[in-house]
């Protein structure tokens, strides 16, 4: 057992926290309150190699494992949540990796970390969230097409997007249940595609997300991913595991970033003739806020590093995410009330960290769904 990082991980998290502490103040609070995609900064941490280190090299990646973008991750939202979503750009280019053919992966994948394109997944539906087994987008195959009618919801990155990875029914036939569904690929531009951003998002704010209509897109057969059919529920699972586990280092970065800002005030901010780190009950709230952010941190690197060793485990991967979900929203949570009054201006970091971290509770399934699947491992269905 080895809990020291290699050389090579250190400076991978050095290097996205030099780019992140040089890059993102300045824009952080601007972009949030624009609501927008900070699109030049994308750009600039993909000509770093930031964006889609996880892809294989041979299609323009650093072939790096999962555990290292969690890492990276955790590191942009360390210092602002919404600016470090520019990281999720390849959402969905796990699939394609996984399970692609050979031509959609030189198709996909090799634009998203040139920056070229941007890619997101759309699953949920208005009416199927955390059901995702109901979700009632389909995918009619006519001849050599299928024709894709149906409704996504919240979808990241939906309004910027060049391609979509759609996860749809394409065998509403089959007796089966898990076995209806399959992936395709959507590009944006296709007639019948509406895009509709959604505002007034609590956090994340400079994170694209926007409800998609598809009104009887036509695309080729050849964009299912994979060769089969019926596959797409197991796929999305798969997705699932890799990006709770970002979600995870998601909650660490948030939680890390407020801490980091609650010692620096309550080392220099005066009460009663001395500064609040001297009192014993705020050292104390600080030592706890350290030690749950460790914890986090460590479930979250086990459960990264078991899949880029071949052992993903959805009951650890469920439990690093829920934990750190709510280890950002109550260290946030903290860490604002040690700031008093000005922790609740938006002049302070604080009041942006602790509307972004609550986000992590809910995407890439909610906490409740995340401590479903950690019963249902340990009790049975
Ligand atoms: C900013 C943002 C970005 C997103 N990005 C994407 C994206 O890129 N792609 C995508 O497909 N989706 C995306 N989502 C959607 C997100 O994954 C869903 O919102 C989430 O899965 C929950 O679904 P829901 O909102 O329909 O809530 P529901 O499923 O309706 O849940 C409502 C509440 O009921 C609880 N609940 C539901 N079922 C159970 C149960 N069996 N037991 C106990 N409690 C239960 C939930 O935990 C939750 O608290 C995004 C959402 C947001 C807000």
């Amino acid at each position: 057992m080895d809990f020291y990082l290699s050389p090579r991980q250190k400076q991978i998290k050095m290097v996205a926290r030099e780019f992140a502490e040089g890059e993102f103040p300045g824009i952080a609070r601007e972009y949030d309150r624009k609501e927008e995609f900070p699109r030049e900064l994308w750009k600039k941490a993909c000509g770093l190699g930031f964006i889609g280190l996880f892809i294989k090299k041979e299609y323009g990646g650093l072939g790096l494992g999962f555990l290292e973008f969690a890492m990276v991750m955790e590191e942009f939202w360390r210092v602002d949540p919404g600016c470090g979503n520019i990281l999720l750009t390849t959402f969905g280019s796990e699939l394609i990796q996984l399970y692609g053919t050979d031509e959609q992966k030189r198709i996909y994948l090799p634009p998203l970390p040139r920056g070229e394109a941007i890619m997101g997944t759309a699953i949920t539906e208005p009416d199927a969230g955390s059901d995702i087994l109901s979700i009632l987008t389909l995918a009619k195959r006519e001849g050599d097409e299928y024709v894709i009618s149906g409704t996504k919801q919240f979808i990241t990155n939906g309004s910027i997007a060049n391609y979509l990875a759609v996860f749809c029914i394409v065998q509403p036939e089959t007796e089966s249940r898990l076995k209806r569904f399959g992936i395709v690929m959507v590009e944006t531009d296709r007639p019948g595609f509406v895009a509709t951003k959604i505002t007034g998002k609590l956090g994340i704010r400079a994170s694209d997300t926007a409800e998609i209509r598809f009104n009887e897109v036509r695309v080729p057969k050849k964009n299912l991913i994979g060769e089969e059919e019926g596959e797409g529920f197991y796929q999305i699972m798969r997705l699932f595991n890799i990006n709770r586990v970002v979600a995870a280092a998601q909650g660490v970065g948030v939680a890390q970033g407020a801490l980091e800002r609650a010692i620096q005030y309550v080392k220099k901010r005066k009460q009663f003739g001395q500064t609040l780190a001297s009192f014993q009950s705020i050292q104390f709230k600080i030592a706890e806020m350290a030690t749950w952010i460790e914890a986090s941190r460590v479930l979250t690197y086990q459960a990264g590093w078991m899949i880029d060793h071949g052992g993903v485990d959805p009951k650890l991967i469920s439990m690093a995410k829920w934990l750190s979900g709510e280890i950002g929203v109550k260290v946030t949570n903290e860490a604002l009330q040690l700031h008093g009054g000005y922790g609740y201006i938006a002049d302070y970091d604080m009041e942006r960290f602790y509307r972004d971290a609550k986000i992590v509770e809910i995407y890439e399934g909610t906490k409740e769904i995340e401590k479903n699947t950690i019963a249902r491992e340990l009790l049975g269905r």
